[in-house]
């Protein structure tokens, strides 16, 4: 917590056989779409012993980046929240290695651990389950039954025995809200993303295809989409984050439409230096701007 995570929980290190058949199906269903990586490293995925021999316990860590401030909707196209602000990767890659030499400093025969923040082939989602931190709902999108789903997720896998938590319980109950309100029919089955009908996917990942019927339900997205986070009721009372990190610059939360449309590329470069944004680039985003616009 002194780091800046709000939650933490710890799990044991076991392979994941009962994921084993749910995982060979979505990779048969082709429902990785251009992701090639969630096909290469199943193996590695499924059991932690293969990422780091001797594992004994998984820790898994959430931080919140829900902004302080929304930037408008009216008369603008829409940036997904976890991309107001700057890139995540390397700010919880710093407070996870400051925090993988506090548990290493446990075992002075010398325990190894390794990090994980959207990188290497770790179920993060499961793990933060597991871990009890939070439970994947029917969004698919790892929720804390007090804190709602606005979190980033880090993984640490350590060789030192930790007592593990209580995994987290499935809590959607009956709701639909996330399967209702998604306009493109991506969360067709509970529990079950079709990347390739996600806006998220399809705006933010470079190779990525636009179905028509995506292209005609962004609704003004150009980067992301936060539909079946904003309607989950977990969220309804979701703090901000005080991480500045994550939050969005005076220039951004200015943009509007026609900033948008007259946007240049230097303009670009200033507005999203150091963010996932700027990662996609003039271009890529650009045309993200002519599909809204139609
Ligand atoms: S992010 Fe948007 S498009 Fe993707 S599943 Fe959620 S609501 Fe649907
Ligand atoms: S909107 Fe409802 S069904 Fe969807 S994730 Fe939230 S609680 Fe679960």
């Amino acid at each position: 917590m002194e780091l800046g995570f709000d939650v933490c929980g710890f799990a044991e290190a076991r392979p994941l056989d009962y994921l084993r058949n749910f995982y060979n199906q979505f990779i048969d269903e082709d429902r990785q779409a251009t992701i090639a990586y969630l096909k290469r490293y199943a193996p590695q995925r499924l059991d932690p012993e293969v990422l780091l021999p001797g594992v004994k316990t998984v820790i898994a860590l959430l931080i919140n980046y829900y902004p302080p401030e929304l930037i408008p909707e009216e008369d603008n196209f829409i940036i997904s929240k976890h991309a107001h602000g700057k890139r995540y990767p390397p700010l919880i890659k710093t407070k996870l290695n400051q925090l993988t030499r506090f548990v290493d400093s446990f075992d002075k025969t010398g325990c190894t651990s390794r990090l994980f923040v959207d990188s290497g082939p770790v179920l993060e989602k499961t793990w933060a389950q597991r871990c009890g931190i939070g439970w994947q709902g029917k969004n698919t999108v790892i929720i804390n039954p007090s804190r709602g789903s606005f979190f980033f997720i880090g993984i640490i896998l350590t060789t030192l025995e930790i007592e593990p938590d209580r995994p987290e319980t499935d809590h959607c109950g009956t709701c639909t809200r996330c399967m209702e309100a998604c306009p493109t029919g991506a969360l067709d089955r509970p529990y079950q993303l079709d990347i390739r009908r996600c806006i998220s996917y399809c705006t933010i990942v470079d190779k990525a295809e636009m179905p028509d019927d995506v292209r005609s339900n962004l609704g003004g997205r150009i980067f992301g989409c936060d539909i079946c986070q904003d309607v989950c009721p977990y969220n309804r009372d979701a703090m901000s984050t005080s991480e500045t990190h994550f939050h969005a610059s005076e220039a951004l939360k200015k943009m509007r439409r026609n900033d948008w449309i007259n946007l240049t590329k230097d303009q670009f470069n200033e507005l999203f230096a150091g963010t996932s944004v700027g990662e996609k680039g003039y271009e890529g985003l650009m045309k993200n701007v002519m599909i809204v616009m139609g």
